[in-house]
């Protein structure tokens, strides 16, 4: 099998415990290579090497334009790789092979959209309300910063932090997760072509606790900058308190996807399973919770059900596959245990249910695409994140129900509404307690368009203009002008 090292100042590092553990492709369920173990010595490393980069004439001395040039080339270089980069993560990670071939080729844009505001943050010139005084501010890198992403889709996951975080003259340390490494070392080989100095982009790969969490605490990281569940969200927060770094954390979701009598229903009913079995349900911004107004919700399911029964299963390697397996072990266990917790709270099972166990999805992690009616929104399967391709159906009565129920969860990282009505589609998302709020449409994302959580989705938003502002810090710069410094004793 391959052996994966990691990639810490420009070299293929090999891990200081001498260990490499298993990476497993979710189609076979077998492993394909091996993966280095890092740990707190070459967490060390990693962050000494991005510290050093920092004052590398090379990194710290270039123009913002030039930054900007490098990412674009980035850009470049990730474009031209982009089928080979596809394939790898669908082995790694069992994403679809059509979803990856989109991915993979809008991915550069991240690189070329903060590439090009590299050199457009500016600072300002204050009209400051002292004599002989000029004063200004300007925005710098912060330092150091750790980049963590989870295994649902790790480049583009990356590129959200890494595109911005570079272009504000940081240097990084990424820890991909435990489950899918592969592919951001493959792109460490693409941000060296690019031209990036030794140091300025570093990998260390291995556990959560082991390499994560050394990373996380170490005095020189400025800043955490981490993706995932809203439990290892809340720990990694704590501990960079207690080091008092800056963090943005991208959490979790359990996401209303809001079917109005007033809707086209065909369009809904393809935004619904669009929301639910896309990426397996394996996605943060997933609609697992549908909400269909009842006097519509018999029809609605019935077409919902005739739908979701054409999704073709099998092996994501094929272009006409539409529902892949899942991408952990664990996660598949953990998505048949909520299968068996909706039950017991007295959901009805409408399609689905259980382990799929079709020829064509040879000895993988499946799931059949699952759908529950006749949820209430306090039982777990609608409060809980399940990040698989199960379905809960609720029924509303009006708008304030919609919105009452909509609202009646931890989350709040994204939201659907289905209406043909004006006065619905500007009222309810101004309503909905969620960063981000799709009207007859659901899972458009750009890296134009600020992404964030309200409530315990997390803290920060990711792409849009403002996201380069998460990676700086402004500084405030006083200079006189007077001629004699006066007496400090002598109030004025
Ligand atoms: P996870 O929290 O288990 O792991 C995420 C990353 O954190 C991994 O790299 C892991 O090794 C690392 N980690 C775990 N414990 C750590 C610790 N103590 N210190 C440092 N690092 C640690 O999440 P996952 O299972 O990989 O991903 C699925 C979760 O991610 C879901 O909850 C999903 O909603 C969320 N997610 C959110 C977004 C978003 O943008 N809001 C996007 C994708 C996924």
């Amino acid at each position: 099998m391959d052996k994966l090292d990691m990639y810490i100042n420009g070299n293929w590092v090999a891990p200081a415990s001498g260990e490499y553990f298993e990476t497993f492709n979710p189609f076979t369920g077998r492993p394909w290579a091996m993966v280095a173990r890092g740990s707190e010595v070459d967490a060390e490393q990693a962050v000494e090497a991005a510290n050093s980069a920092l004052v590398n004439p090379a990194w710290a001395d270039i123009t913002a334009t030039q930054r900007g040039a490098m990412l674009r080339r980035l850009g470049d270089i990730a474009a031209k790789n982009a089928e080979r980069l596809g394939k790898l993560e669908v082995q790694d990670n069992g994403k679809l092979i059509a979803e990856m071939g989109m991915q993979t080729q809008y991915l550069p844009q991240w690189y070329y959209y903060f590439g090009g505001l590299a050199d457009k943050v500016e600072g300002s010139v204050l009209p400051i309300d002292k004599p002989d005084t000029f004063t200004y501010t300007r925005n710098e890198p912060l330092g150091v910063c750790v980049l963590i992403t989870p295994w649902n889709s790790p480049l583009m996951l990356l590129a959200w932090k890494l595109a911005p975080a570079l272009a504000a003259g940081n240097t990084v340390v990424v820890k991909p997760s435990e489950f899918t490494s592969a592919s951001t070392l493959e792109f460490a080989k693409l941000v060296e072509e690019a031209g990036f100095p030794k140091g300025v982009f570093n990998v260390v790969t291995g556990f959560g606790k082991e390499a994560g969490e050394p990373l996380v605490t170490h005095p020189r990281v400025a800043k955490v900058a981490f993706t995932g569940g809203a439990l290892s969200g809340a720990h990694v927060y704590q501990k960079a308190a207690k080091g008092l770094k800056k963090v943005s954390l991208e959490l979790g979701g359990k996401s209303p996807n809001i079917i109005f009598d007033d809707c086209s229903m065909d369009n809904a009913v393809k935004g619904a399973i669009s929301g639910i079995f896309a990426a397996t349900g394996q996605t943060c911004i997933a609609g697992s919770r549908l909400l269909v107004q009842r006097s519509i919700h018999d029809e609605f399911l019935d077409k919902l059900v005739t739908f979701a029964k054409t999704a073709k299963m099998g092996d994501p390697m094929l272009r006409d596959t539409q529902v892949g397996p899942v991408t952990t072990q664990p996660q598949y266990e953990k998505i048949l245990n909520y299968m068996e917790v909706a039950r017991e709270d007295g959901a009805e099972c409408l399609l689905g249910g259980g382990k799929a166990e079709r020829p064509e999805c040879g000895g993988g992690w499946f799931v059949e695409p699952t759908i529950f009616s006749g949820v209430d929104n306090k039982m777990r399967i609608a409060q809980e994140e399940v990040f698989g391709p199960v379905l809960s159906v609720i029924p509303f009565e009006d708008d304030d129900d919609a919105v009452s129920i909509a609202n009646d969860v931890v989350y709040g990282l994204a939201s659907g509404v289905w209406t043909g009505n004006i006065r619905r589609a500007i009222e309810i998302p101004q309503r909905i307690k969620s960063g981000t709020v799709w009207v007859n449409t659901y899972r458009a994302v750009s890296y134009v368009a600020p992404f964030g959580g309200y409530k315990q989705s997390g803290l920060g938003r990711e792409s849009g203009q403002r996201a380069i502002e998460e990676y700086m810090q402004t500084k405030t710069v006083w200079v006189s002008t007077a001629t004699e410094t006066p007496n400090p004793f002598v109030m004025r």
